[in-house]
């Protein structure tokens, strides 16, 4: 059995820059779709093929690729240690297929980060030139909060009803705002 940690929240609101941060301190595996996605584009692998172009538009890649990806990348974590998901889920069907592994991979927390819109396209501009991440555009940016309010937000609610629920005021200090979240966990 382990542990999943979800780190749930629109594009730009420092999900990453936290997991990674996280998971060093509290001995987690960290697994971001986000990252392993761009892998198989950069691999030029068959999933990467077919992602490319839906990762640049800002779009998300299809649910029956996604779960498969990460269910895979779960049976492969044989350490038992704990995981935060970084990206996943985010839809329904996403938060479903967990639902049904749960008893090997029980969700215990689910922080839900908060920012404005404007603070959200401000900081994914400003990595968009630090990393020249292809979907870091004006253009992608706009149909991904778009997405994150039509497919993604409706999991706040999904897993308030479950009551595990913490919510993460995503402005301010990286350090504050890793404080407020690792008070959560235990050594
Ligand atoms: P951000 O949170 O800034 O959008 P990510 O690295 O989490 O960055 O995701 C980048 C892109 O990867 C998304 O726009 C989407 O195309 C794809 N992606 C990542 N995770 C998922 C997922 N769980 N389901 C579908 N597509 C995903």
């Amino acid at each position: 059995m382990s542990k999943l940690y979800i780190f749930l929240g629109p594009p730009g609101a420092g999900k990453g820059t936290q997991a990674s941060q996280i998971a060093k301190s509290f001995n987690l595996e960290h697994i971001s779709t986000g990252e392993m996605l761009r892998e198989h584009v950069n691999n030029k692998t068959e999933l990467g093929n077919k992602a490319k172009n839906l990762l640049d538009e800002g779009l998300l890649v299809p649910d029956e690729l996604v779960i498969s990806m990460l269910i895979e990348r779960l049976s492969n974590n044989d350490s038992k240690k704990g995981a935060i998901l970084d990206g996943f889920p985010r839809t329904m069907g996403q938060a479903k297929s967990l639902e049904e592994i749960s008893d090997q991979y029980p969700i215990v927390k689910v922080f839900v980060f908060e920012a404005d819109t404007e603070e959200l396209v401000k900081r994914i501009l400003l990595r968009g030139e630090a990393s020249g991440r292809s979907d870091d555009t004006e253009d992608s940016i706009k149909v991904r909060l778009e997405v994150y309010n039509s497919d993604t937000a409706p999991l706040v609610k999904y897993y308030q009803d479950k009551k595990i629920v913490s919510t993460v005021n995503a402005i301010g200090e990286i350090q504050d705002i890793y404080s407020s979240i690792a008070m959560h966990f235990k050594n």
